[in-house]
């Protein structure tokens, strides 16, 4: 069964031209109710007339974070707060959270975009769901919450955490699909193996991961440890949540939603549209919100579109796996975090010099982040107590501010490798 058949398998001339006239209204609403995007353009020379089907939308400007940054909290609403429903924030946790608003059809699309997500995993009303993103201003738990009741399923707002609890529930209630991140899934994988319970007493058959990067040989895994099949599911709370692109049963590309979002690839350095095939950085348009519309919005992930045939059926363009980002943004335990975010606590303490090194790795498939951070000369004691002292208070200055266990790691002055070029912060060892 296909959710919506009629936008899922559009010829693509239609679609584009769908995208054209949803484009056009949604410049000329900009325009008018966002004074940011109005200067933008005027500064550009471009009006909202210039804008006459999908392929003028090179003319327009780009957004970035650091744009819903600038005019936080509600800068770039289009829609009177009276008209939004719902907020959520970016899980980055530090300075400035990025806040998107929700209009009531903002989220009915959202509820849609979800239920044929979820169709297209092979799911439907006589499914069960335990949600396992964390609910909060996080767009995971309750985005696929609201998608599952949509489509007719039965939704367990399960939260994510308290793995133990995850378990007995996933046995007493019987879920038949999970949604959580892909490196939760394999640790509660082992988690099964190690409790009382034998995996044939689960009715799990669909797993739905995202809000991470993860392999084919990750899914490989997982498959073959629950005993499920597992789908990718994409998305960005500024665009919307998870949602705006899915896989089918080809698992191979996550359509695109592209009635609803435009995207395009453009050369991360350039910022050139680039043709279907070459990889470069995702950009997505939002071309129906109405909260807080988008144009090119420059999302830092790394992939590419093909608008081949799918086995499917469906006509959407698909986007290969996410490759990297154009930032150096890491995603630890699904929380967006920035080298530099680490910088800005060291420097705040007198004790340390500006030299660290920031080890990622996966320990029984948890990420683990160790800071290694070199103390100034002046400071360097070998009284332990003294040491152990000023790593409690940097251990909890991180805890705070990113809302991570850190293990710290304090060494000797001059311990860390000096790099010639562009220093090396961040070593990553998990395996995708
Ligand atoms: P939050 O963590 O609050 O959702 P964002 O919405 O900003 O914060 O996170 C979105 C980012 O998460 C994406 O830009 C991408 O880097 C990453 N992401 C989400 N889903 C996937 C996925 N299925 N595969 C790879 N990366 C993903
Ligand atoms: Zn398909």
């Amino acid at each position: 069964m296909i959710w919506n058949k009629t936008k899922e398998c559009m010829s693509r001339e239609q679609m584009r031209a769908l995208q054209g006239e949803r484009l056009r209204k949604t410049v000329h609403k900009v325009y008018h109710n966002t004074p940011f995007y109005r200067e933008r353009m005027q500064q550009m020379g471009v009006t909202p007339d210039d804008i006459k089907s999908i392929d003028d939308i090179v003319k327009l400007p780009f957004t970035t974070k650091q744009d819903l940054r600038d005019n936080y909290p509600y800068g770039l609403f289009a829609v009177p707060m009276s008209e939004i429903i719902r907020l959520h924030a970016s899980s980055g946790t530090t300075g400035i959270p990025t806040v998107v608003g929700y209009t009531r059809k903002d989220i009915s699309v959202w509820q849609e975009a979800i239920a044929r997500c979820l169709t297209a995993f092979g799911a439907d009303k006589h499914d069960i769901f335990s949600v396992a993103y964390g609910y909060g201003l996080f767009t995971g738990g309750l985005g696929l919450h609201y998608g599952v009741e949509n489509l007719g399923g039965t939704v367990i707002p399960m939260s994510s955490g308290n793995t133990a609890k995850q378990i007995q529930l996933m046995h007493d209630f019987a879920p038949t699909a999970i949604a959580c991140t892909p490196s939760y899934a394999l640790y509660l994988a082992e988690a099964i193996a190690a409790s009382e319970y034998n995996l044939d007493e689960f009715k799990l058959r669909i797993g739905i991961f995202g809000a991470e990067p993860w392999s084919e040989s990750m899914r490989r895994e997982i498959e073959a440890k629950l005993g499920i099949n597992a789908y990718n599911i994409y998305g960005l709370s500024e665009i919307m949540g998870p949602g705006v692109s899915y896989e089918c049963s080809a698992k191979n590309g996550s359509h695109i939603v592209e009635d609803h979002f435009f995207a395009e690839i453009v050369d991360p350095v350039t910022f050139e549209q680039l043709p279907c095939g070459e990889e470069g950085e995702l950009v997505f348009t939002t071309i129906t919100k109405e909260g807080i519309p988008l144009l090119r919005y420059r999302t830092k992930d790394l992939c590419s579109l093909t608008d081949e045939p799918c086995s499917c059926g469906r006509t959407n363009v698909r986007m290969s796996r996410i490759m990297g980002r154009s930032d150096d943004m890491l995603i630890i335990r699904g929380v967006n975090v920035f080298p530099s975010q680490f910088e800005c606590v060291i420097l705040e303490m007198e004790e340390f010099e500006p030299h660290y090194l920031i080890v990622v790795d996966r320990v029984n498939n948890l990420d683990t982040v160790q800071l290694q951070v070199e103390m100034r000369p002046e400071y360097y004691t070998d009284q332990i107590n003294r040491i152990v002292e000023i790593r409690r208070k940097l251990t909890h200055k991180l805890q705070s501010l990113l809302g991570l266990g850190v293990d710290v790691r304090i060494v000797e002055p001059q311990t860390i490798p000096r790099s010639e070029g562009k220093a090396k912060r961040v070593v990553d060892n998990r395996k995708y």
